[in-house]
């Protein structure tokens, strides 16, 4: 037999035995064990409180809640660039950044105007040079249906 102490979603705690761990969770499965003070079937084990000292007292468990400070807020897409570039294997990031640095190196970088230079470029408005720089997936479409070159490519960052 085995004690365990069970809180219902209410949070009421109570004790109960049950033959073997097994036991309980058969029953807790099916919801056949009610809470001792409202009856109700959600129940769940509590954490057992570790009893420190020689009388059986409680001492009372600390729980340090420390809020959550929100980090400068990086854009979404660079969080998830930074989520995907973690989640990388290390081989691929690398090739990644190297690319980064070879486009970085020979290209010129025309930020957020990369679809309106791409445009320029190939309808001959500006000198046939390598750009690079952001565009919004609606321009990117649009580039592609007007037979423009271009490649995408993960932006990862740097660092780590
Ligand atoms: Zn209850």
């Amino acid at each position: 037999m085995i004690l365990y102490r069970l809180r219902c979603a209410k949070g009421h705690e109570f004790d109960s035995w049950f033959k073997d761990s097994k036991t309980y969770e058969r029953q807790e499965k099916k919801s056949l064990i009610g809470c001792a003070v409202c009856g109700s079937s959600k129940v769940e084990r509590a954490i057992m409180a570790p009893r420190i000292g020689k009388k059986g007292k409680e001492a009372p468990i600390e729980v340090a809640e420390t809020p959550a400070t929100p980090p400068a807020a990086p854009s979404p897409e660079q969080q998830q660039m930074a989520a995907l570039a973690k989640h990388m294997p290390k081989e691929l990031r690398e090739a990644l950044l190297k690319v980064r640095a070879e486009v970085e190196k020979n290209c010129e970088h025309v930020g957020d105007k990369f679809a309106d230079e791409a445009r320029k470029i190939h309808y001959g408005e500006s000198d046939k040079r390598g750009i690079y720089g952001e565009t919004s997936d609606e321009e990117a479409e649009a580039l592609a249906e007007e037979g423009i070159e271009f490649g995408r490519l993960p932006w990862i960052p740097r660092g780590n």
